[in-house]
């Protein structure tokens, strides 16, 4: 081992989940590594729809004008088609939230990095978990493989797995499977220029849904979801064709207008994993994240989540105790199910639209209650930024895919 270095929390995996829980445990104190064996502002597979839950927690951490002055539109309109009929929902101001947001994740996840940085956290990329130290049933740390594939050893007071839904924290303690989804939907999206869609559009018909998203660099990122038995089949053959198909069926006039727009990005696959809750916690672990809990993205809603949870689980690691984090852990679980399972039922496809309209009800409740629930713990605390020392360039801030 090259070296033993000890900190209070060792955060592996650091996007939106663990830039932003590390950031926050260290506005409360703690001495936080952060450590991701990807790169500093590259992109990821995903589409980046905030909704209010996400926007409120940028907003009350003050990170809301970082993306507003990185070009990110404001989103004042969501319009559901359900079919032929739109039902058009403002969104209404309240708590610092005057409008929604959908960064590009090259933008998104390296605002919360920069601002991890500021609150004191050692940031590393280009560095991946090996293994993990325990004492007994205890994890103590970790050992880190460097970007020259020299370990490190690490001790912690916790360590975090904020490593995706794949998370090698999540395998290396063996946390169990608590829930799965029954279903799962299959996404192809891509990026366009010329478009005049202004917000979130989310179009269903039978077996199918679309939507557009209004995002930086006067782009917008349009994606279409089918049930995988027909990902499989007719769209795997040719993705490109297929994508445009399935816009054009569901709605023929956004079907038109990408095919008149230009493209800004390749088309990308998502084949759909079913989704999970995990144990969120552990003797000296926690998960935050899709590493925890991850669902359907047909709702859009994972990153809500992720910047959610963050703030519940630095607090309870601020706290300090075996029981602040089984809070965390049954917080998450309660403000995550009635989400997990309305996305569950809506990414059956099995819906006609009354039914989808009540779904989308549900969803909205829940949202309410999230939102609730983080405006309840009151204002988070104020720091001053420390200053930060780059180890990677900045992002391509309108890179145009992976
Ligand atoms: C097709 C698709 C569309 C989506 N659309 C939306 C949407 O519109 N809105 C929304 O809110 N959510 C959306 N989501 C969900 C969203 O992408 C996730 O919820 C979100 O990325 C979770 O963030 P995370 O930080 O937990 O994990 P990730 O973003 O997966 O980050 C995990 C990080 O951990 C690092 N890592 C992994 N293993 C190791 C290791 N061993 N050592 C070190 N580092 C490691 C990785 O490099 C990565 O940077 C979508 C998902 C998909 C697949």
């Amino acid at each position: 081992m090259l070296q033993m270095k000890r900190y209070d929390v060792l955060v592996i995996g650091a996007r939106c989940a663990g830039a932003a829980t590390a950031m926050l445990m260290a506005r409360r104190g703690l001495r936080v590594l952060a450590v991701d064996r990807g790169g500093y502002g590259e992109d990821t597979l995903s589409t980046h729809a905030l909704m209010r839950g996400a926007v409120l927690q940028l907003h009350r951490w003050g990170l809301l004008p970082r993306l507003q002055a990185l070009g990110t539109p404001p989103v004042r309109r969501t319009t559901f088609h359900y079919g032929d009929e739109a039902v058009a929902v403002d969104i209404r101001p309240s708590d610092g939230v005057d409008a929604l947001y959908a960064p590009r994740r090259t933008i998104l996840d390296s605002v919360l990095v920069d601002a991890a940085c500021e609150a004191g956290v050692e940031i590393r990329h280009h560095h991946s978990l090996a293994a993990l130290v325990r004492d007994g049933e205890r994890v103590r740390g970790a050992v880190i493989m460097d970007e020259r594939q020299q370990p490190l050893r690490i001790e912690a007071g916790l360590v975090v797995g904020a490593d995706g839904v794949g998370s090698t924290v999540a395998r290396l303690v063996d946390a169990p499977m608590t829930r799965q989804a029954a279903h799962t939907s299959s996404v192809l999206y891509g990026y366009w220029s010329g478009l005049a869609a202004q917000g979130y559009h989310w179009h269903y018909r039978d077996g199918a849904s679309v939507g557009v998203i209004e995002t930086n660099a006067a782009q917008h990122c349009v994606f279409a979801a089918v049930p995988p038995s027909r990902f499989r089949g007719d769209l795997l053959r040719d993705p490109v064709a297929g994508y445009h198909r399935v816009l054009r069926e569901v709605s023929p006039a956004l079907g038109e207008a990408v095919e008149a727009a230009t493209p800004a990005s390749r088309i990308w696959p998502f084949a759909g994993r079913k989704g999970f809750f995990r144990r969120a916690t552990g003797p000296g672990w926690a998960l935050v994240g899709d590493a925890g809990y991850f669902k359907d993205p047909i709702t859009a809603h994972g990153i809500t989540d992720a910047l959610r949870d963050a703030e519940l689980l630095a607090d309870a690691a601020a706290a300090g105790t075996e029981a602040a984090l089984a809070r965390y852990a049954a917080l998450r679980d309660e403000l995550s199910l009635p989400l997990f399972e309305a996305t569950d039922a809506i990414a059956s496809f099995d819906w006609d639209m009354p039914t989808l309209e009540r779904l989308h009800k549900a969803l909205n409740q829940a949202m309410k209650h999230e939102v609730a629930q983080l405006l309840a713990r009151g204002e988070p605390p104020v720091v001053s930024p420390v200053e930060c020392v780059r180890t990677a360039s900045p992002p391509a801030l309108h890179a145009g895919g992976l």
